[in-house]
């Protein structure tokens, strides 16, 4: 996969429109520091005045709408669905014109789900008719749990994670007030090919942000990580748990406040050796790219905090039906404007608990969430090849889901089905996939893959092999 070219300090500063002086030296700091890796992305909050302005309303309703929750969607998010009905195409085509919302109190366990598939086949139709459409970023989501997917975003849907995220740091006792001089965060990555940039976000007062990969050939020499990192000492990392392995092996991440893992559960063995290294609580975080934040783990260890204010969870059973026990955690609601969820199945499975929680978080607790471990491949030489470096590959290819097993002899499958009737690049992919991990290679097309119900829940990276 290539990359752009680097970009430049100029273009940086054009995504962060609102930086002043200070945080606009820290990025260019972050940005020409002698031990910095190539960067290769542009990127940057994009946030204009008044979106700095909706956010901080939106921090304060955050805050102000911490509290009991129903099984029931409440009022707000009647009135908001119902609008949402009423602009969208898919919708209109699905739930049928005039709903009102006294109906949709009533009728709410009839309505339609949607699904991954929807924003995967139907994004268009998804948009609603009265959104500013010159907002719009396409998005690719991370594609290390389901299958890659483009996701329109908007900029302050996109930095009211940073609010979400204050939320879950302050319950661990972290400050996360920042000066513009100082660098907030930075989102660890260990992948063959990912995108790299410095930011500063005015949602953490201008601080500095990086996206960085451990990769060492990134880097401009073996010591430039270590030196990188202890110049700038971010009291936040975000990554996944095989990142998080990586730093503590390379030594690097001093000082430390949290370390917020992102999109796969962390074994409790490794957990416990990072809190024990850093000296700082990890947080475990459940999001999603088509939902945002959606949970973050209770500091007492009483499952996850229902996070978002105007989010609604309902968990459903195999049949579509409400329940009290595990089911599929279902969201409406949200940030993004582009995709308004109504009743989106996010594929995940848990128990909501309304009950009080001992360590005084009102919002209800998601229990049992079904965390998938990390899952790491192996190449023929031994190589490490990770969920992430499969993803990149398969993204190029339209699939709509698929399954990757290596098995315990080493020899790979991907069963899926695809989006396209017409003709695609088959045997490229299967190529790929070969020059990738050197293994045996088996395709398998399964055009029901997904549709059976509970017991067939697809996931999507799977590894026989031991580990050692
Ligand atoms: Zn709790």
């Amino acid at each position: 996969m290539s990359f752009p070219q680097t970009p430049t300090l100029e273009r940086l500063y054009q995504l962060s429109p609102t930086a002043n002086a200070a945080s606009r030296a820290t990025l260019a700091a972050l940005y020409g520091h002698a031990c910095a890796p190539v960067w290769n992305h542009p990127a940057g909050d994009r946030l204009q005045a008044d979106d700095v302005e909706q956010l901080a309303r939106f921090d304060k309703t955050l805050h102000a709408q911490r509290g009991a929750r129903m099984a029931k969607p409440d009022d707000d998010m009647l009135a908001w669905a119902t609008s949402r009905i009423a602009q969208t195409p898919l919708y209109r085509l699905r739930f049928g014109e005039g709903l009102i919302e006294r109906d949709l109190e009533q009728r709410w366990q009839e309505l339609p789900t949607t699904s991954r598939e929807d924003v995967a086949m139907h994004a268009d139709r998804l948009t609603p008719d009265d959104v500013a459409l010159k907002r719009m970023i396409i998005y690719r989501t991370a594609g290390t749990t389901g299958h890659a997917l483009l996701v329109p975003q908007d900029a302050l849907a996109v930095a009211s994670y940073i609010p979400l995220l204050n939320v879950a740091l302050a319950r661990y006792g972290v400050d996360t007030r920042f000066a513009p001089e100082e660098t907030a965060c930075f989102l660890v990555g260990s992948q063959r090919h990912t995108v790299t940039y410095p930011t500063v976000m005015a949602a953490w007062g201008g601080a500095g942000f990086a996206k960085l990969n451990l990769f060492s050939d990134e880097w401009p020499d073996v010591n430039a990580r270590r030196a990188f990192f202890g110049h700038f000492r971010p009291r936040i990392f975000s990554g996944d748990p095989l990142s998080f392995a990586d730093m503590l092996d390379a030594d690097i991440g001093g000082g430390a406040k949290a370390l917020v893992t992102t999109a796969v559960a962390m074994s409790t063995a490794l957990k416990q050796k990072l809190q024990d290294a850093y000296g700082c609580p990890v947080i475990d975080w459940y999001s999603l790219t088509e939902t945002g934040p959606l949970g973050y783990a209770c500091p007492q260890g009483h499952g996850y905090h229902w996070l978002p204010h105007d989010v609604h969870l309902e968990t459903l059973d195999a049949d579509g039906q409400p329940t009290t026990g595990i089911g599929e955690i279902t969201v409406t609601g949200g940030r993004n404007p582009f995709i308004p969820l109504l009743r989106y199945r996010t594929s995940d499975w848990g128990r909501l608990d309304y009950t009080p929680c001992p360590c005084g978080d009102p919002m209800p607790r998601l229990k049992q969430l079904d965390g998938r471990s990390p899952v790491v491949f192996r190449a023929v030489a031994g190589a490490r090849v990770t969920t992430q470096d499969v993803a990149t590959v398969l993204r190029r290819y339209p699939l709509v889901q698929h399954r990757f097993v290596q098995w315990e002899n080493a020899a790979c499958e991907l069963t899926y089905r695809t989006l396209a009737s017409a003709a695609w690049p088959r045997d490229e992919l299967e190529a790929e996939l070969r020059l990738l991990l050197g293994q045996s290679m088996t395709l398998i097309e399964d055009l029901q893959l997904g549709y059976r119900g509970m017991a067939d829940k697809v996931i999507p990276y799977v590894s026989k092999m031991i580990e050692e």
